[in-house]
C-alpha cells in the first residue's frame, strides 16, 4: 500500500535487478539508477549501499562511465550528508571519491562542478575557480556553476566579477531563483535600488511559476490488498490529510468483497426500471478541451438541457450506443450527441435495501452513516449529500466543473465496465478558477463550465488528472475543484461525507458565509447543524469546539437582537416550535437559512400557500412587517441551556 511514485520505480528497479536474464542496460548501471534514487528520496544509507557493491566490483565488469558517476555521487554524498561521520572525515574521503571521478573521466562537467562547490565550502578559493572553470568547459555550460562562480566572487569581495557570472547565469536560465535573487542582493548592496527591486520581482516570479511535473502531479493513490488495510486508520488519515486533495483507492471492492454488480446496468433495471433519470443531453467531445456550439471557439460555458427518463429506458439507450460503436467507423466532423443519466436517487431503503446493505461494508469514513460523520447529524435527509446518487453513462458524459455543496468531502466509486476520467484542483485555488470563470462571464457557484486545460496552465493552476478504473474509489477531500467525463461506458455512485474535524468544519463555514455574500443556497443547514452537533456528538478537539461555540453564540445574539426589536415594535412572536425531522427553512427571496425565527405571509398568487422570508427580505417587502406573522422555534432558555451544557469533551484514552 503505497502512493504511485518513486517507490514505484524502485520496485521496478529492484525487479530489473533480480531478473537473470541479460538484457540492454547492465546490472551495475541499474544498481546506479537505483542508489540515485534512493538518494533523491533522501535514503542516504540506502543509496551509500547500492554505490558501495558498485565500486567493489573488479572494474573490467563496469563500464568507466557507470564507475565515474557511482564515485562522484558517493562523493557528493559523503559531502553533503553530515550524519555520515565527523566534518573531517567526510570531507576526507569526499574529496578521494570525487578525485577518483576525475581520474576516471576527465571530461565530466557535473563531477567538476561538485569538485568546485567542495573546495569553494573549504574555503579554498583558487581550486574552486579551476574547477568551476573546468566544468564550464566541458560541459554545455550550467546556470547552477555560474551562479556559484558568483557567489565565489562576491565572497572574495569581487562584485563586477559576481555580476558578470550571475548575468551568465540568467541568461542560461530566466528562471534561476537563486541567481536572480543573488544579483539583486548584489545591486542592493551597489546602490542600485531600481535594478535590485527588478531582479527581486524576477526571482519572486521564478518561485511561483511552476514546472510542467508541478502543474500535472500524479494523483495520490493507494493500492489495498486485504480488508485489513482497508479498515485502517492509516488510510482514513492520509485520506483526510489536507495536503492530498484527492486520493484514488485501489482494490478496495476486492479487499471487502463488495458486489458491485449490485449496480450494474442489468441489476438496475430488474430491481428498479421505472426509477426517474434526470437526463442531461451533452457534446461528446476531448476531455482536455470545450468547444462552443458552432465548434469553432475553446469556451468554458458548458451548458447542457435537461429532460427526465427511467432507468429502464436509459439502460436501453446505453446499451444501444454501445452496440452502434462497434459497426460505425466514419470519422464525423460535429460533435456527436449524447445523453449522460444523472441523478438518480438512491435515498429509498426500501427499493434500493440490497444496495444499501452492500455499502455499509465500507470502512467509516467512507459509510454513508457514522457518528463521525456530520451529514448524519443534519436530522433529514439532503439529496445526493447524506444519501447516494447513481450516474449512468454513455462514452463523453461530463459532469461540469464544481467543489462540493459547503466543501463537503465525496466519494465516488466507477461500477464499470469502462472507466471514467477525473481532473481535480486544490482546493487554494478556488479563487482563480472562479475568476477565470468570471472571465468567461459564468457564475462560478450557479453557472455550467469546463475549464480549458491549457487556461489553467497557462494561469499557473495545478491539475491532477487521472482515470477511474472500475472498482476504484475517489476520495475527493474537503474543497477540491473537481470535473469528470466518462471514458466508456459505466455506472458510477457517489455521496458526501463531513468529517467532524476542524478543518473540514472550517472549509465547510467558509463556503456557508461565502454562499450568503452570493446569495446562493448552502443546502446543508449549517446553524441548525451546528446546534445539533452541540447536542449529539463529543466534540474532543478544541479548535472545533471554539468554532462551533462562536456559532452557536452568534445566531443566540442575532435572536435575541431580533426578539428585543419586534418587542420595541410592539409585534407579537407565535410560537410554533419544530418536530424532529423537520427541515430547515430557507429565505423564499434570499435562499439564507433561518434558524428559530421565521417571518411568514400568505402567497398572493395562492393564498393557501405561507412564504417564509428571513428578516431584511421581509422588511423590504414591508418595513412595519404587516401582512406577517412571526414564528419562533425554540424557547430562548432552551437555547441558552444547550449552549451552556456543550462543552469540551476529554478525549477518551484507547
Ligand atoms: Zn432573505
Amino acid at each position: 500500500m503505497f502512493p504511485l511514485s518513486n517507490s514505484f520505480f524502485l520496485q521496478h528497479f529492484k525487479r530489473a535487478l533480480a531478473d537473470p536474464r541479460s538484457c540492454s542496460i547492465s546490472k551495475p548501471e541499474i544498481r546506479f539508477h537505483l542508489g540515485h534514487l534512493y538518494e533523491i528520496q533522501g535514503k542516504y544509507v540506502a543509496a551509500r549501499g547500492e554505490y558501495e557493491q558498485i565500486i567493489a566490483l573488479p572494474a573490467t565488469q563496469v563500464k568507466s562511465f557507470v564507475q565515474a558517476n557511482t564515485l562522484r555521487q558517493l562523493g557528493w554524498i559523503h559531502h553533503t550528508v553530515e550524519s555520515f561521520g565527523d566534518a573531517a572525515s567526510r570531507s576526507a574521503t569526499a574529496l578521494q571519491f570525487l578525485q577518483r571521478s576525475i581520474e576516471i573521466d576527465r571530461n565530466n562537467g557535473q563531477t567538476w562542478y561538485f569538485l568546485g562547490r567542495y573546495y569553494s565550502s573549504m574555503g579554498k578559493v583558487h581550486d574552486a575557480f579551476v574547477s568551476y572553470r573546468q566544468s564550464i568547459d566541458k560541459s554545455e555550460a550550467s546556470a547552477d556553476t555560474w551562479c556559484s562562480i558568483g557567489v565565489l566572487y562576491q565572497e572574495q569581495n569581487q562584485p563586477m566579477d559576481a555580476l558578470q557570472a550571475y548575468i551568465c547565469a540568467v541568461q542560461l536560465d530566466r528562471n534561476h531563483e537563486a541567481a536572480w535573487r543573488d544579483l539583486a542582493i548584489l545591486y542592493e548592496a551597489c546602490q542600485q535600488p531600481r535594478d535590485a527591486l527588478v531582479c527581486y520581482l524576477n526571482a519572486k516570479h521564478c518561485a511561483q511559476v511552476k514546472n510542467e511535473e508541478e502543474l500535472s502531479p500524479p494523483a495520490p493513490t493507494i493500492y489495498l490488498e486485504s480488508k485489513k488495510e482497508a479498515m485502517s486508520r492509516a488510510l482514513a488519515d492520509f485520506c483526510t490529510n489536507p495536503q492530498n486533495p484527492v486520493t484514488v483507492i485501489r482494490g478496495l471492492a476486492a479487499a471487502l468483497k463488495l458486489d458491485l454488480g449490485l449496480f450494474s446496468t442489468k441489476t438496475l433495471v430488474e430491481s428498479n426500471p421505472q426509477c426517474t433519470v434526470e437526463v442531461r443531453t451533452q457534446a461528446q467531445q476531448p476531455s482536455e478541451e470545450n468547444w462552443d456550439s458552432n465548434g469553432t471557439n475553446k469556451v468554458w460555458l458548458c451548458e447542457s438541457s435537461r429532460s427526465y427518463s427511467s432507468i429502464a429506458k436509459y439502460a436501453q439507450y446505453q446499451a444501444m450506443t454501445f452496440q452502434e460503436s462497434m459497426k460505425s467507423t466514419s470519422k464525423r466532423k460535429t460533435f456527436k450527441t449524447i445523453k449522460f443519466g444523472t441523478n438518480i436517487d438512491l435515498s429509498d431503503e426500501k427499493k434500493w435495501k440490497l444496495q444499501l446493505q452492500e455499502l455499509s461494508k465500507l470502512p467509516w469514513l467512507f459509510r454513508l452513516v457514522s457518528a463521525g460523520n456530520m451529514l448524519s447529524h443534519v436530522g433529514h435527509s439532503i439529496l445526493g449529500m447524506n444519501t447516494i446518487q447513481l450516474y449512468m453513462k454513455v462514452p463523453g458524459s461530463r459532469t461540469p466543473g464544481h467543489q462540493e455543496n459547503n466543501n463537503y468531502s465525496a466519494i465516488n466509486i466507477n461500477i464499470g465496465p469502462g472507466d471514467c476520467e477525473w481532473f481535480a484542483v486544490p482546493e487554494e485555488y478556488w479563487g482563480e478558477i472562479c475568476n477565470l470563470c468570471e472571465k468567461h462571464n459564468i457564475n462560478y457557484l450557479s453557472g455550467s463550465w469546463w475549464p480549458v486545460l491549457e487556461d489553467l496552465y497557462h494561469a499557473n493552476i495545478p491539475v491532477y488528472r487521472f482515470i477511474q478504473k472500475p472498482g476504484d474509489l475517489v476520495w475527493l477531500n474537503a474543497g477540491t475543484v473537481h470535473w469528470v467525463q466518462a471514458v466508456g461506458w459505466c455506472n458510477n455512485i457517489a455521496w458526501n461525507v463531513g468529517l467532524v474535524s476542524p478543518h473540514q468544519y472550517q472549509m465547510t463555514v467558509e463556503r456557508y458565509e461565502w454562499n450568503k455574500f452570493c446569495g446562493y443556497k448552502s443546502i446543508v443547514p449549517i446553524v441548525q447543524l451546528t446546534w445539533n452537533m452541540a447536542q449529539h456528538v463529543r466534540i474532543t478537539n478544541p479548535k472545533l469546539f471554539n468554532m462551533m461555540k462562536t456559532c452557536m453564540m452568534r445566531s443566540l445574539w442575532q435572536c435575541q437582537q431580533m426578539l428585543d426589536n419586534l418587542k420595541k415594535n410592539n409585534i407579537d412572536v407565535i410560537w410554533h416550535g419544530r418536530t424532529d425531522e423537520e427541515h430547515s427553512h430557507y429565505c423564499e427571496t434570499c435562499e439564507v437559512e433561518l434558524f428559530n425565527l421565521l417571518f411568514v405571509r400568505r402567497s398572493e398568487s395562492n393564498l393557501q400557500t405561507h412564504l417564509v422570508h428571513c428578516l431584511n427580505c421581509a422588511r423590504n417587502l414591508n418595513p412595519d412587517l404587516e401582512n406577517f406573522v412571526v414564528l419562533n422555534q425554540y424557547h430562548t432558555d432552551e437555547l441558552m441551556r444547550i449552549y451552556d451544557s456543550f462543552t469540551l469533551a476529554k478525549r477518551s484514552k484507547t
